[in-house]
Formats: C-alpha cells, structure tokens, sequence
C-alpha cells in the first residue's frame, strides 16, 4: 500500500462530500490523504479531520499540499494526422487548407510513419499525465485498414500505462452507401470503442443518421461525432443528431465535437437546440485549441491577414447550465488542422479556462479533462480520485489554481499503481528527419 499524503484534490473529482461541506470557490480543493493498493485507490480522508492515520506496512508520500488531479483523460484526438506540420502545412489555415494538405500526406502513411507518429504523441501525453485517449481515425471503403491495425498495435502496446480507444472517421454519407457495414466492421474488428463521422449539412443528413444509428445499435456501440465545425449560422448538424437520437430512440452512448455554429445562431434557436440535445442525452466535446486555430481566418486584404474576432468556442456555459455534460479535449496536435499542441492536458484546461470563461465556475471546471471526459466515453473508473478509482495520480508544481493556470507546462510528478516516477517528454528533433 502506498499513502499519498496532503495532496490538494479538486473537490470535483472527489466522491459526493456531505451536504454542505463549504468549499472556497477561489480554490475549491480538499486537502486528502489518498490510499493506493495495487492499480486501484482504495480510500480517501480529510486531512484536516484525522487522515487516513496510521499504517504501519504502507509506504508513505507526502505531497506537501501540491495539487493532485487524476490522470488525464483526452477524449478527442487524431493521432493518424498527428506531426505531419513539418511536410503537410497549412498556409492558408483555413478547413479546406487542411483537407488538400493532408489528402496529399496520406500517400506517406505507411505502418512505419503511422506508428512513429502516433507513438511519439502517446510518449508525450503520458509524460504530461495523460492516461487515457480517445483518438479518431480517418476510415473510409479504401482507406483506414492500415490506421486501424497501427492503433491497435498501439493499444496492446501501451496497455495498464494508457487506455487507447478507436472511433472511424468517415462522411456521413458513407452510412447510406453499400460499403457502411464493412466500414464499421473494419473499424469494430480493430477495437472501435464507437462509430464515428463528420456531418455535413444536407437533405440526407437525417436518413444517414438514422442508418448509423441502426448500424451503431446493431452493433451496440455508441457514436462520436464531428458536428458544426464552421462559423455558418445554418450548420444545424447538432440539431439534427438531438432529432435523430429521439426519433429512433437510440439509447447507447452520443457525444458531439465541436459545435462551433451553436454560438453564432440566433439565441433562442440555440437555446431550442440546448434543450433537445439535453433531452436526448447527448454530450459535448469541445476543442478549444483547434477552434481558436482554424476559426473565423479572414481572407487577407493586404500583406497580412485580418484579425479574427469569433473564437470558435461553443456555447459551453449554455450547455453546462442546462445540465449537459461538456469534456474538453486535444483535437489536433500538428498537423494542418491546428498547427500547434503537445497532449498536454493542463494547457488545454488553462486554455479553456481562459478562452470560456470557466473561472466563473472553477470548481466543476477541472471535470473538462478527467471526471466527465471519462464518463463520456465510458470509462466512469477514471478522471477521479475516489475508492474503486484508477491509481493514477499527478502531483502538480503548483499549490493554487492561479499557479497552475499561469504555468500548465511545469513538469509533474506521476504516481501509478504505488510507482512514483516523472517522465520526460520525447525530443522533437526525432521526427525532424523526414
Ligand atoms: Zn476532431
């Protein structure tokens, strides 16, 4: 047994505490004494009410009142498209930039590239904390076997260190065609945690839907999707999923990415829009960085381009207040989609912090990245710090919130299973050769 002493826990990502129990809004932590026994946290006390005393046989640790989260849990990455900046830039950093620039990338994804990628991204989210990912594959009747089998691998690899879960990406067109049973028994005999797909708005949106709801149904997987990825006012592929899961009454897990065009539509049409996607027990992936990267680029009117103003963000607090769970994840780490990144689950909070606001509601903000992360797909075992939990923990250089959102990049302490460790990022320059 290993017993982590004073470690400063987000009251969030604690188990329900007693009614009542004040918690200060501005630094809305409880100072705990955690027990690990093997993989799992077996319990968890106040340390200002007695701790978890005295035992005798267990190693100790004392974090010295450091922050302690979870290991992360990023629930929406592309770790096919991953470290390809280098030879598939965007120039123009629009969507369609990105499209052409990795269409013509894809003629260099052998098994080789795919793994030496993809494997540098796991390296380095598991040095920054992170334990579990969710990573969308492009997945199409000619293209994903290669991507899929690579994951796999990867999955089998990296096992008891991080969760590695699949979802196809593909049009959602592809579900009305022939091919979409094959598609999804591609992307399932890989492992595919759920079925997946980019909407476009369309006259056949709500038939697809209805098909991969049936294909997801039969299968009984959920689905994660791409939604709304614009700033068109008319993109209402959200709306049209919350329809669809009702219509059918679809049961499995539905989480929704991106959700751009939420904020730019009418209010009560968005607000109408909230309610049937809370009705339908959808949950919202939003993808901070990406957004602030690929949204509202301006065509240049000069030698520079002209400065963006809407920032891509869904209408996060919207959602929160009616009840909707809302992770916030990767998305796009170097590549033409997003330019920048690095798995590191402590900038993408202070990002989303900061992008939406979510000072405003600090203490369930730290769920973004663990506790309701996990439960959106499926993994309700992780992203806490309970009894019964994963025994992942990071001790972080920081002792107040204000330090950890003014230096998400320090380094941390690990503790997994009763191992305490701190790993190092890998080096870029390994993939600066090709
Ligand atoms: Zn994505």
């Amino acid at each position: 047994m290993l017993i982590v002493r004073r470690a400063r826990v987000p009251a969030a990502l604690l188990a329900a505490r007693p009614a009542g129990t004040p918690v200060d809004p501005l630094e809305p932590t409880v100072l705990c004494d955690v027990a690990i026994e093997g993989t799992r946290i077996t319990a968890v006390a106040d340390t200002d009410t007695g701790g978890l005393g005295l035992k005798p046989l267990a190693r100790e640790f004392d974090a010295g009142g450091s922050l302690v989260f979870p290991g992360f849990v990023d629930a929406h990455v592309h770790l096919d498209k991953t470290h390809t900046w280098h030879r598939a830039p965007n120039r123009s950093g629009t969507f369609a930039g990105a499209l052409q620039a990795l269409a013509d990338d894809k003629a260099h994804w052998t098994e080789a590239d795919l793994h030496r990628r993809a494997g540098f991204a796991l390296r380095s989210a598991w040095a920054h904390g992170t334990r579990v990912i969710r990573t969308h594959v492009d997945t199409s009747a000619q293209w994903g076997e290669r991507s899929h089998a690579v994951m796999a691998e990867l999955r089998r690899q990296w096992a008891g260190r991080i969760t590695l879960q699949t979802v196809p990406l593909c049009g959602s067109g592809d579900y009305l065609a022939a091919e979409a049973e094959r598609l999804a028994n591609l992307a399932l005999h890989h492992g595919a945690s759920a079925l997946g797909g980019f909407l476009l708005m369309s006259a056949e949106l709500p038939a697809q839907l209805d098909r991969l709801l049936a294909i997801a149904r039969e299968r009984g997987v959920g689905v994660d999707l791409h939604v709304d990825e614009s700033g068109n006012p008319q993109a209402e592929c959200l709306r049209l999923v919350a329809e669809a899961v009702l219509r059918n009454r679809f049961s499995l897990p539905v989480v929704c990415g991106h959700c751009c065009s939420l904020s730019v539509q009418d209010h009560a049409r968005a607000r109408s829009t909230i309610e049937l996607v809370r009705e339908a027990r959808i949950g919202v992936i939003s993808l901070p960085d990406c957004n602030l990267y690929l949204q509202d680029r301006r065509a240049a009117t000069g030698p520079f381009p002209r400065t963006p103003f809407w920032r891509g963000l869904t209408l996060v607090h919207d959602l929160m207040d009616a009840g909707i769970p809302v992770a916030c994840a990767s998305d796009n780490v170097r590549d033409a989609f997003h330019a920048f990144g690095d798995y590191n689950l402590a900038e993408v909070y202070a990002q989303s912090v900061r992008l939406a606001h979510l000072d405003a509601r600090l203490e369930e903000s730290v769920r973004v990245v663990t506790r309701t992360a996990a439960d959106l797909i499926g993994l309700p075992d992780h992203g806490r710090i309970e009894p019964g939990a994963a025994a992942h923990l990071l001790v972080l250089e920081a002792h107040r919130f204000s330090e950890l959102l003014s230096r998400p990049s320090a380094s941390r302490l690990c503790i997994e299973a009763e191992e305490i460790h701190r790993p190092q990022v890998p080096d870029f320059a390994e993939l600066n050769d090709r």
